[in-house]
């Protein structure tokens, strides 16, 4: 079996052992790819650096809505450096986050279309944040991204939303959420994605799946609790589900897989 961790915070975990035998644990699980994901400067150059020095991890740059309201004045071009590497593979996490509103709504929306453009201008795909806030992230990407660029990570919407952000060609992707036992739209959200629009992710150091729900930090190794649940609700094996998501990832991202 073959997964890939399309959204993991590596450089943020304090795991078991380092990181060495995290990402060992998570190889021996069948976990073969990961992509960590930036969400400040800080961050996303760790996750550089990190990426730099490990076989099969790609990164991301970008902004969380958390951060929003922290930027430096010149975090454009800081980001775009960022992108100067054959291991970048999207812009984010971005987007909006009503839930906490750590950074104001107005700063939130201004910071998200900022790196919507970069993403456009760099043609780099966009990881996408969006708790309590579709209809404003839709309406942003509506007015300028190009189709089909997006994944919305941790997709938290409903069936019907679902099929909104598909119709505009987006992809979205699950977390152990999907395990969880409150999590019945989830689910029903994971029978109705097509085949070719869907990834699997940790959300790592967050988010541990059922049966792990204890095990903290959560990690890459327990992404096989996500794809299992999955198979189980469409009704095919783990190994087709690992090799439909790792397809879908390897083009979304355009993933080298050789690196
Ligand atoms: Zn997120
Ligand atoms: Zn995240």
């Amino acid at each position: 079996m073959e997964l890939i961790d399309t959204h993991c915070h590596l450089q943020m975990g304090q795991y078991p052992g380092g990181l060495d035998e995290m990402l060992g644990r998570s190889r021996q699980a069948g976990v073969i790819g990961w992509i960590t994901i930036g969400t400040d400067l800080g961050d996303s150059a760790a996750g550089i650096k990190l990426a730099q020095e490990q076989e099969s991890v790609a990164y991301t740059a970008g902004i969380h809505p958390h951060e929003a309201g922290k930027v430096p004045g010149d975090y454009l071009e800081q980001l775009e450096e960022m992108t100067q590497s054959d291991k970048v593979c999207a812009l984010g996490e971005m987007g909006l986050d009503y839930h906490y509103n750590h950074s104001q709504p107005a700063v939130q929306r201004k910071i998200f279309e900022q790196q919507l453009e970069l993403a456009k201008k760099l043609e780099l795909p966009v990881v996408i944040h969006c708790r309590e806030a579709f209809e404003d992230c839709l309406a942003i990407l509506r007015a300028g991204y190009r189709e089909g660029s997006a994944v919305f990570h941790c997709f938290s919407g409903d069936c019907k939303q679902a099929a909104t952000v598909l119709d505009m060609g987006h992809s979205i992707s699950f977390t152990g959420v999907v395990t969880f036992k409150n999590a019945q739209v989830n689910r029903k959200v994971a029978r109705y994605v097509p085949d070719d629009r869907f990834f699997l992710e940790t959300d790592a150091p967050f988010l541990s799946p059922e049966p792990k729900r204890n095990v903290r930090p959560n990690e890459p190794a327990l992404l096989v609790h996500v794809a299992e649940k999955i198979a189980e609700l469409r009704r095919i094996t783990v190994a087709e589900i690992a090799k439909i998501t790792n397809r879908n990832a390897v083009d979304f991202f355009k993933l080298n897989t050789s690196n």
